[in-house]
């Protein structure tokens, strides 16, 4: 038995079937590439879901990391350490905001946007107690609780986890009329996805974000911008607000903000949002720990100049036209926004998942999004020749 089998028979006796990855085994990563337990290189076009957005061990995030493993690692919010301040300072300065919240994962800095949603809700907008709805998008994906999976559209995400949270009313994403139809004057809050990124990358209509703007300020509802997969370079801007301009109130982050090294998120906002937030009201054991806070500091001066989202820029004008052409060999719909790609392909000639499984044996690993979709999002350290492996890897799977 080879050790890639023997290491997949492992996880699947011993790892819960909570997914179904490509039956390969990787053991090295540096920079947009990646290595199995047999020496085979793959270029990494998934990139963690964006959470590789500088590749794997990128030096600087690296050092810094050894640099504070040897310093302090974890101190809980009970005591403070001397790294939040300046990662906080740095995270609010990015942002454009006043205040941080550091979490760990997405979906607890959406559980975080949430909680505040509702308590501004309640303390600064005066809806009655336990009245507050907040509008979500359909097709969106925000993280894996409970709240969160009870406004999920995705069945196998939601099945049989109920009682689901009240309080969640969904609507089309893109229909600015369905979205006006579904704000009352008990409305917290509006959270979405400025591009869909599980959805496959599904990019609104021109204007909408603006529109969802107008709206949540016309009705007094906080816009929160779920900028988790979207944010920080990845598709040519620090968020994907930024391409029409939209600033919401609260913006949601996480993935790439912990550098491809350990899990690191945080919602931002200003004081008028983030003051209802009091000692005792929300916390986590680890968020905004020293190791978190230093790495999420580094990523974060490197985001204060553009070379990424120009990095992204640049992959996003290389792979686009060469993309386009793949809809000679059955791919019927191509989005791009800096970086980040979704292809649907037509589904009598194969499901993403096999496209990807195809893929691999091209040397590139790839995700399906959902039926015959699949997802692109290379790290930003890839280079332009990358990029040509990775649609030469799609176009051979395609025509075989
Ligand atoms: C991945 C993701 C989340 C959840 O993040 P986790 O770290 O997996 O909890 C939330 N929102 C969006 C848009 C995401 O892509």
């Amino acid at each position: 038995m080879s050790t890639t089998n023997q290491h997949i028979r492992l996880v699947e006796t011993y790892a819960a079937h909570n997914y179904h990855p490509l039956e390969i085994v990787l053991t090295g990563g540096e920079g947009a590439w990646v290595t199995d337990v047999d020496g085979k290189r793959y270029l990494d076009a998934l990139a963690g879901y964006s959470a590789l957005n500088f590749g794997h061990r990128h030096p600087r995030l690296v050092a810094r990391a050894h640099q504070q493993l040897d310093q302090l690692t974890l101190t809980s919010r009970a005591f403070h350490s001397d790294q939040l301040g300046p990662f906080a300072r740095d995270l609010a300065t990015l942002t454009g905001k006043d205040m941080i919240l550091p979490m760990n994962t997405g979906a607890e800095a959406v559980e975080t946007a949430v909680k505040v949603a509702r308590r501004w809700g309640y303390d600064v907008k005066g809806i009655p107690a336990d009245q507050a709805t907040i509008v979500t998008m359909a097709g969106n994906f925000h993280g894996r609780t409970t709240t969160v999976v009870s406004f999920s559209t995705d069945d196998i995400a939601r099945r049989s986890y109920g009682p689901y949270t009240p309080g969640f009313r969904v609507v089309p994403y893109g229909d600015l009329e369905a979205l006006d139809q579904a704000i009352d004057q008990h409305t917290a809050a509006v959270l979405l996805e400025p591009i869909q990124g599980e959805g496959g990358v599904l990019i609104p209509p021109a204007g909408y974000l603006s529109g969802v703007r107008d709206l949540c300020t016309r009705h007094e509802v906080l816009m929160i911008a779920d900028e988790v997969q979207s944010g920080l370079a990845r598709t040519g801007r620090t968020f994907a607000c930024d391409h029409e301009d939209v600033v919401p109130d609260i913006y949601v982050m996480g993935k790439a903000l912990g550098g491809g090294i350990l899990p690191v998120s945080a919602i931002a906002a200003d004081h008028y949002v983030m003051d209802v937030i009091t000692p005792g009201s929300h916390g986590s054991t680890f968020g905004g720990n020293p190791l978190a806070a230093a790495v999420g500091h580094e990523v974060v001066q490197m985001l204060l100049t553009d070379e990424w989202n120009s990095r992204a820029r640049a992959l996003g004008d290389h792979m686009t036209p060469r993309l386009e052409a793949l809809r000679e060999h059955g791919v019927l719909e191509v989005r791009v926004r800096g970086a980040w790609a979704g292809l649907d392909i037509d589904r009598h000639l194969m499901t993403g998942y096999e496209l990807c499984h195809r893929m691999a044996g091209h040397g590139v690993l790839a995700k399906d999004a959902h039926d015959s979709t699949i997802r692109l999002a290379p790290p930003l350290v890839a280079t332009t020749d990358d990029i040509d492996v990775m649609v030469d890897a799609i176009e051979k799977s395609l025509r075989a």
